[in-house]
């Protein structure tokens, strides 16, 4: 790599020839410094103010003069820090990991990881909020693992956008263009040297995409652009903006992160056996990975989906149909037509119907949801509730299912706990835990932190608030300065907040369902909090809207307009351009993270879970990740755990609640403290915190549950079934065919049920006409109990009936504990392997 670098007219100007820049940019190259800030120090003394301002090393190694790089690497002390940094890396990815431990020997050689967006630093501003958080802390946490992971996404000319306020109150949204050769990316090469450029073929023309890498530790990511000079000049702009533009910009992103996608994967020789599809966003993979199973195998296309479905994983975030993307039929006939045709080997209507409910409603859009369920062997929500959520969406595609069995289950996400705990947080698990903590199963953390002591604890959070407390002021400084405010507000910014005070964070994106504004509801109450003289309260608040939301620009200014009260001024702030650096600061930093979405919009949210490895607590609506977290030993909940819509009332029920908790049980519960000054309920709130909910809502555990629960089973389905040129998939094609072509003409005999001594028997006559006894299931169903899983029990098939040409007698025994009349009986479909109602959703119920 390093020699080719020179070639590369992004990298011409650098002095490559230096004895030791190799291996400088090797670190700066490697997103681990967004976590293990070993390197610091060295970007810092290359730079100090560039380093402070940006923290991108590689920002800083491009911009240093020669001379200063010829001259540091010349100090043998530092040339020899920035090879054992080198050398020691280089020992940590190549040593063993919880992975090769425990599935080295296993079916799984290469996850595909498809997203819109990867949160991994904001010196590669290429996300926008909480999908991207999942997918870069996923990323991340899969290094420290060894999960074998290469990311796909899309590298935009203009990525997440900053924000500045304007005078009036009014978010600006500015674009900086990304420039590649500032982003701690390389562009991917082929093995000749050349750079990878894949030709994409649309109806009259090609698209031609460019190939960037990121390093991620263990982990590559690959990006693709279409800025590249052979393309029309309206092409080189899809991957311009990360949700920017209509429907057509939106659908040819699309196409390129998944058919795109797929198809690099390819060229450099990659076939992974799992496909994981982060949203319906990337959901063509499925299409493209189809299509090269028919290339390779000569498969016709329902063959090479029955295949490959089964190694593909589709994670759904959306708690509201209305989030799904879809796509006039037309725009689709418009971008898939031939390719349906002379690729896929499929008339139109038969990949319009993969995006539709009912195949040939011609009102129904292309949904993208729809097309990553019938491509996915496996599907799953992201929270338990919106697991729940989610089924409860998806029933229109399972028709006759109990929503309780409609096929999607849930892994909770988690964050990558090194990206987001403060140093002084990891100076303190470091002493308990040891350094390695977060490589390996995270389940004894949590009795390994209890023991510490309440001194120890409150100290952490004083250091962490004290540092947040300078943030602050130097960040307002900066902010009042470039609006240019008067010098006596600038220098009042200079004393703002006070290290001593209880203080609570909000920020995040500036969306109607999250109720940014619930704490404004009634201003004075707000005032009164705040400026309490006994129990004062801090506040910080921050976030974006996206440019196209005026709602949620209005709340923003309402909240410019309070901070700017003379009364609220010193205890509140609004802090400008929200982003990765910002969060961390702040979840590193406050007392008590608020959270108010309404309930079930938060699919999970991610950024309260930034706050406890740092000893912050939660204060929260019942809503994604906190509805399964909380309890009164780790927190506060707002709500009642049921849903009420975005009604008016609610809403201000439920600021009232929020300043109830604050002023009757969480200002008390802080400044309520024993002879040494600690406040011992807060301190044993923070002990539950920190121990129990840390390794449980991190990506350490969310990345270990996709692995063992998802990955490894899909990994071996799709290898039976591709095995053989894809025989297994063949098979279960003839098999579905019998099955649609005999299922009508199933039906039922004689039921009988006796209960005697405790006990129900259930016997059942069933003629399956030309159905083979060994394709189904005759069972008995009855819905869960209070909410729990529902009860399914196999008949056992006995003799055949009589002057029946395929009759059989099923009987079950089972314990009287419920009526009999909970229990129907049913014909459901079953083939070894298949997922069932995933990928055939017939049920035939005897009544
Ligand atoms: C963590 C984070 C998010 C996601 O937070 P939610 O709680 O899920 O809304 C969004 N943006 C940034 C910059 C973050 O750091």
């Amino acid at each position: 790599m390093a020699r080719r670098r020179g070639d590369n007219p992004v990298y011409a100007l650098l002095p490559v020839e230096l004895d030791g820049f190799d291996e400088l940019a090797e670190l700066a190259l490697d997103i681990r410094w967004s976590w293990d800030h070993g390197t610091d120090e060295l970007w810092r003394e290359l730079d100090p103010v560039l380093w402070e301002l940006t923290r991108n090393p590689w920002v800083v190694l491009q911009t240093v003069a020669r001379d200063r790089l010829q001259q540091v690497l010349a100090d043998p002390g530092f040339r020899r820090r920035v090879d054992g940094f080198v050398k020691n890396g280089r020992r940590e990815l190549a040593g063993t990991s919880w992975f090769r431990h425990r599935h080295g020997d296993g079916p799984l050689g290469t996850v595909a990881y498809f997203s819109m967006e990867f949160m991994l630093s904001e010196a590669l501003p290429i996300y926008s909020g909480g999908l991207g958080n999942v997918a870069g802390d996923q990323l991340k946490a899969a290094s420290d693992l060894g999960v074998p992971v290469i990311g796909i996404g899309l590298l935009y000319q203009q990525g997440y956008f900053r924000q500045a306020i304007d005078s009036s109150g009014m978010q600006q949204a500015l674009f900086p263009y990304n420039d590649p050769g500032q982003l701690p990316i390389t562009p991917l090469r082929e093995p000749n040297g050349e750079w990878l450029r894949l030709e994409l073929r649309l109806p009259g023309y090609s698209v031609w995409l460019r190939a960037w890498q990121v390093t991620i530790g263990r982990v590559r990511l690959y990006l693709l652009d279409s800025n590249d000079p052979a393309n029309l000049p309206a092409h080189r702009g899809i991957t311009s903006e990360l949700y920017g533009g209509g429907a057509e910009l939106r659908l040819m992103q699309e196409l390129v992160l998944g058919i795109g996608g797929w198809r690099l994967l390819r060229a450099l020789g990659i076939n992974p056996e799992v496909c994981h599809l982060n949203e319906g966003h990337a959901a063509f993979a499925v299409l493209e990975r189809a299509r090269s199973f028919m290339k390779e195998t000569g498969q016709p296309f329902e063959v090479a989906l029955a295949v490959i479905r089964a190694g593909n994983l589709f994670t759904t975030h959306t708690p509201v149909p209305a989030g799904f993307d879809r796509f006039s039929p037309a725009l689709i006939e418009q971008y898939l037509g031939t390719y349906a045709r002379e690729r896929l080997g499929i008339p139109f209507a038969e990949l319009l119907a993969l995006g539709r409910v009912r195949a040939d409603d011609p009102a129904e859009p292309f949904n993208m949801a729809c097309l990553a369920i019938r491509g996915s062997g496996a599907v799953n929500g992201v929270s338990r509730l919106h697991g729940a959520v989610s089924r409860r969406i998806f029933t229109p595609l399972f028709p006759r299912w109990p929503v309780a069995e409609v096929p999607v289950g849930h892994v909770t996400n988690g964050i990558h706990v090194p990206t987001w705990h403060s140093p002084a947080a990891d100076a303190l698990w470091t002493d308990v835990c040891g350094k390695e903590r977060w490589l390996q199963a995270t389940e004894s953390l949590e009795e390994t932190m209890r023991p510490i002591s309440d001194a120890a604890f409150w100290q952490l959070r004083a250091t962490a608030r004290t540092a947040l407390v300078e943030l602050i002021r130097s960040r307002q400084v900066r902010q009042l300065a470039s609006t240019g405010a008067a010098v006596a507000e600038i220098d009042a910014a200079r004393n703002l907040f006070d290290a001593n005070i209880l203080t609570l964070g909000f920020a995040r994106r500036f969306a109607t369902y999250k109720r940014p504004n619930l704490l404004l509801h009634d201003p004075e109450r707000l005032l009164r909090l705040l400026t309490d003289p006994q129990r004062p309260v801090q506040l910080v608040v921050a976030g974006k809207a996206h440019p196209a939301d005026r709602a949620g620009q209005e709340m923003i200014r309402q909240w410019v307009e309070f901070v700017r009260r003379p009364e609220a001024r010193r205890r509140v702030v609004f802090l400008s351009d929200y982003d990765m650096f910002l969060t961390q600061r702040l979840v590193q930093g406050v007392d008590v993270w608020l959270n108010t979405p309404r309930r079930p919009w938060e699919a999970c949210g991610t950024s309260g879970m930034k706050v406890l490895a740092n000893g912050g607590l939660n204060l929260s609506e019942l809503d994604g990740w906190w509805a399964e977290a909380y309890c009164p030993e780790v927190g506060w909940a707002l709500g009642d755990g049921r849903e009420h819509g975005d009604d008016p009332a609610w809403d201000a029920a439920e600021a009232e609640e929020l300043y109830r908790l604050l002023e009757e049980e969480v200002v008390p519960a802080f400044y309520r403290r024993d002879r040494d000054g600690i406040p011992t309920d807060w301190v044993a709130r923070v002990r539950e915190s920190i121990a129990r909910l840390t390794p449980q809502f991190s990506a350490n555990r969310t990345v270990r549950e996709y692995t063992d629960r998802y990955y490894l089973p899909a990994a071996a389905e799709y290898r039976r079934r591709a095995a053989d040129g894809g025989a297994a998939g063949a098979a279960q094609v003839d098999w579905r065919r019998a099955l649609e072509r005999d299922w009508a003409k199933l039906r039922f005999g004689e039921l009988q049920i006796t209960t005697t001594d405790g006990e129900h028997e259930f016997t059942l006559q069933v003629y399956l006409d030309g159905l083979a006894p060994e394709g189904v299931t005759v069972e008995l169903y009855a819905d869960g109990v209070d909410g729990g899983a529902p009860e399914r029990l196999a008949m056992t098939r006995g003799p055949q009936l009589v002057g029946a040409a395929n009759g059989y007698l099923y009987a079950i025994r089972l314990p009287a504990a419920r009526p009999a009349a909970d229990y129907t009986p049913r014909v459901v479909p079953a083939l070894p392997g298949v997922a069932v109602p995933l990928e055939v959703g017939a049920v035939c119920w005897q009544r």
